[in-house]
């Protein structure tokens, strides 16, 4: 375990954040993830960085604070923690989150108590989310770690004392620590995605359409867009891959320009709660309809958040055939879920999709199409039966994927 453990870390450090000898390290993590925290911190160290700041989180002390802080004070935030880490964006750090909270940790708290809770916190955030983070200035990668709740919820059929070790396992599957040269492996995987990326981009489709049971959507593309996927650059143009895992290539959608519906193909988990078999009917770019078999209140929450978290503001394309698809398991986390199915998120866009938009106002980036939203939640619309077309300025249109796996050459 300790050797997969480093595996993971140097991968995480070499070929995630691709750390540079003198390069600070922010590492966010929950507490249950200390062995994996300290590898990452030994690796980072090795590579010649000099100081790895670490802020643990701690689900335990959250619903401490859910049970007995005052009811009208969720909108506290701690804004020394943002500044902080904008000091460290500033000195050039690399920022690594290890993702692995327990999803149902919010379960049965009051909805509006949690709503506020993550409003607040992505809005006090945005100075250094929106300021570094999403506009790619600074490297930054997610991963994950096992930890006993997570573990329990995605492998609730095996024994308790089994579940974090086969999440460990699917989680090295799934990052390919289990290939005999993980970063190589990274590599020639990060090769495939730049590729599928490129064609795209050169294809410059207007929009894409969807048909799969229960979804007839159309999604406009802005003038502009730029398909994303796999690795990035820092402001001083050094390479990092944001997720790992990644296997999606994504893009931001028009916001003024989807249209029909789209049905979900696997749950939603949002705020500790799950949203069942749902659909989304668009008009115009804005969620018009909104009908799930169980969370619709919660889907409807999140929808009003904003203006923009009731339009769209990511698509990503994954093959049916992705590893994590293959492991055949729900995970309740983001980061495999979406790997795992091609998939469009309501709210924020990211800016990179869109050429130019490092000089333009807000109001020009809602004009060019960009949606702008406190909230970007990923939920999964691709399965075996999604076909996927691309139109073309003319108005004529070739396949881009038949059944979920890429039409494309
Ligand atoms: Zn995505
Ligand atoms: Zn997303």
């Amino acid at each position: 375990m300790q050797e997969q453990l480093k595996r993971y870390a140097d991968l995480a450090i070499g070929v995630g954040l691709n750390l540079q000898p003198g390069q600070r390290l922010v590492i966010r993590a929950p507490i249950e993830a200390a062995a994996l925290t300290r590898a990452l911190a030994a690796s980072a160290y090795d590579a010649g960085c000099p100081y790895v700041d670490v802020i643990y989180g701690d689900d335990q002390l959250d619903l401490v604070r859910f049970r007995h802080a005052p009811a009208d004070s969720f909108g506290e935030f701690p804004t020394w923690r943002v500044n902080g880490m904008i000091e460290r964006a500033e000195q050039g750090a690399a920022f690594l989150t290890v993702a692995g909270g327990n999803p149902d940790l919010l379960k049965g708290q009051d909805p509006e108590r949690v709503a506020t809770t993550m409003r607040t916190a992505s809005e006090q955030s945005k100075p250094f989310s929106r300021g570094y983070i999403t506009n790619m200035r600074v490297s930054w990668c997610v991963i994950s770690a096992a930890v006993a709740p997570w573990a329990a919820r995605v492998f609730p059929d095996a024994p308790a004392q089994e579940q974090v070790d086969r999440l460990w396992d699917a989680i090295f599957r799934a990052c390919r620590v289990d290939q005999d040269d993980p970063a190589q492996a990274w590599r020639r995987h990060i090769d495939t995605l730049e590729a599928r990326r490129e064609y795209l981009n050169e294809r410059a489709y207007t929009a894409l359409r969807y048909a799969a049971p229960g979804t007839d959507l159309t999604v406009g593309l802005p003038d502009g867009h730029i398909w994303k996927g796999g690795i990035d650059h820092n402001e001083q143009g050094t390479r990092f891959v944001p997720n790992i895992p990644t296997e999606e290539v994504f893009t931001l959608p028009h916001r003024g320009r989807v249209d029909g519906t789209v049905s979900s193909t696997k749950p939603l988990n949002y705020g500790g709660r799950l949203i069942e078999h749902f659909s989304l009917t668009f008009a115009g770019g804005r969620v018009v309809a909104v009908e799930a078999e169980s969370g619709a209140e919660v889907l409807e929450k999140l929808i009003a958040t904003d203006e923009g978290a009731a339009r769209l503001g990511e698509i990503a394309l994954v093959p049916h055939s992705s590893p994590i698809s293959g492991l055949g398991r729900l995970f309740y986390n983001t980061l495999f879920d979406e790997n795992a199915s091609s998939h469009a998120a309501l709210g924020q866009a990211y800016s990179v999709c869109l050429e130019g938009a490092e000089s333009m106002s807000e109001e020009q980036l809602a004009a060019a199409g960009a949606n702008a939203s406190v909230t970007h939640v990923d939920f999964m619309i691709g399965s075996e039966q999604t076909d996927i077309d691309g139109v073309l300025a003319d108005g004529s249109t070739e396949p881009v994927m038949r059944a979920g796996e890429w039409a494309i050459a």
